[in-house]
């Protein structure tokens, strides 16, 4: 069971050929069994998961039941959930439980899909190996000595691992394209503002954006229309209408205009993984594609931008946890002061106090418009370049990831190595544009990820366009060894 896709095991449960309560019972079981690993969970929710799968068997007998009804599905553990836990992967929030749904959550629950549990991931989102957990590492299943990525690699890791058939992430400089790439699976980070960010912890504001984690774009697909769309509860959530994701999957890539962006495919890219990215190329152009070379100058400076934009947003987000209003509180503070300090300094962990103080830096009189006003001029020009490309080409293509996964503790004494990591999905999330990972080979037995990335709402093309690689090649359908 735990081999089939989202819509098989959907075709499966509305021919009764198993129950939802079987299926969730069986990846229940499997949780149990491999996760000890992976690390991939923090919290599983086994009772509700089972509550909810009894209740969507009866929806499903009813002929209620949609193609999500029944399906189980893990929730990254920044997406609150109620009754359930919600930590963030933060000993600030260890003790949180949510008294509400996130729109993402209630959205994917009124579906009728069954939550199994909560997903391991970086402290705040913040990370890019998903190392920086209050809850430990997780492991990437294709090789246990290896990181999975972040910051949502507990939802990569269960997804690659066929303990789930879908996570929820989120993406605010590469968070779901960056570990879906290293563990081999399909991940979807929507337009900014397609996905409602209400109950989703905040990191950077104006740069977060929930999204999927699936094996197969047809996956994805079905499961981003549910969650996307307008809720009055989040100012910065569209109003556009939701397309019918799915049922444009099988269009004709003939006469597709594919850019590859030159500064994708530098030095800084592992030659292998860059002839995975090469060979991925080759099926769209026999699909129909023209492929071009384009140039996105500003790309160098999106490392920069980012690391100055999204730390002075977290700076701002995470003063809201203070031992008073929200979060850890130490015990037997002194006076005031010592409360406030202690429980702050006591609940985050280091790469969490390095963004806090590196953005209080960069928004303080005096350095507010060296850093800050021109982190905001450069973001402009990033997005400016993205929107002169797309004039001339319909998806930019090129690597998620410079080189395949990295062993644990590799990167994590030198924060700029690590930051240098998400080179090539930075700048997607500073122009708010959607992207998709899509695995698209092997690099001396790790996966690695080609990246696609389209104008602005531009989701139904992009799961199109994966959906037809996906078609014609099979890296979507390896399986790691012992899973
Ligand atoms: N790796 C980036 C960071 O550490 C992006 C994380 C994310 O997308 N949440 O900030």
């Amino acid at each position: 069971m735990h081999k089939k896709t989202i819509a098989e095991l959907s075709r499966s449960l509305q021919a009764r050929e198993f129950s939802s309560v079987e299926l969730t019972r069986h990846l229940l079981s499997r949780i149990d069994a491999l996760d000890g690993g992976l690390n991939s969970f923090i919290t599983v929710t086994a009772e509700g998961a089972l509550a909810a799968a009894a209740a969507a068997d009866e929806r499903i007998a009813r002929g209620e039941g949609g193609p999500l009804t029944g399906i189980p599905l893990a929730h990254k553990d920044i997406f609150c959930t109620e009754g359930v836990r919600t930590s963030c992967g933060s000993r600030m929030l260890d003790n949180f439980v949510s008294p509400y749904d996130a729109t993402v959550v209630s959205r994917l629950k009124d579906a009728g899909m069954v939550m199994l549990g909560k997903t391991n991931m970086d402290e705040f989102a913040m990370g890019s190996s998903n190392e920086t957990s209050f809850y430990g590492p997780v492991h990437n299943p294709w090789d246990l000595k290896t990181v999975p990525g972040g910051s949502s690699g507990g939802s990569a890791a269960a997804v690659a691992a066929r303990l789930a058939p879908v996570a929820t992430g989120t993406d605010t400089g590469g968070s779901i394209r960056q570990p879906a790439a290293l563990v081999g699976i399909t991940g979807v980070k929507p337009t900014y503002g397609r996905v409602s960010r209400y109950g989703m912890i905040a990191f950077a504001s104006s740069l977060d954006q929930a999204g999927v984690l699936t094996r197969t774009a047809e996956d994805a697909a079905l499961v981003l229309e549910a969650m996307s769309g307008f809720d009055p509860r989040d100012s910065t959530s569209s109003p556009a209408p939701v397309p019918c994701y799915h049922g444009s999957l099988q269009e004709s890539l003939e006469g597709l205009r594919v850019g590859v962006p030159e500064e994708f495919m530098d030095e800084g890219l592992d030659s292998e993984n860059r002839a995975a990215v090469e060979a991925a190329l080759d099926v769209y152009r026999a699909l129909g594609a023209t492929v071009s070379t384009v140039s996105l100058p500003s790309l160098a400076l999106s490392v920069p931008t980012y690391y100055v934009v999204a730390p002075a947003e977290a700076s701002s987000n995470l003063s809201r946890f203070d031992g008073v209003r929200f979060g850890y509180r130490c015990d037997d503070p002194a006076d005031l002061l010592d409360l406030y300090q202690r429980s702050r300094g006591e609940g985050f962990g280091d790469e969490v106090k390095r963004r806090i103080m590196t953005g209080t830096y960069v928004l303080s009189a005096g350095y507010y418009d060296a850093y800050y006003l021109k982190a905001q001029k450069v973001r402009e020009l990033i997005a400016r370049e993205f929107r002169q490309a797309f004039q001339h080409v319909d998806v930019l293509m090129g690597p998620t990831t410079p080189a395949p996964a990295f062993e644990l503790g590799a990167k994590t004494t030198d924060p700029i190595t690590m930051y240098l990591n998400d080179i090539y999905t930075i700048a997607v999330n500073l122009a708010g544009l959607p992207g998709v990972s899509i695995p698209c080979g092997l690099v001396q037995g790790l996966p690695v990820g080609l990246q696609l990335i389209g104008p602005h709402f531009s989701e139904a093309r992009l799961l199109n366009v994966a959906h037809r690689y996906q078609q014609e090649s099979d890296w979507h359908q390896r399986l790691p060894v012992g899973y």
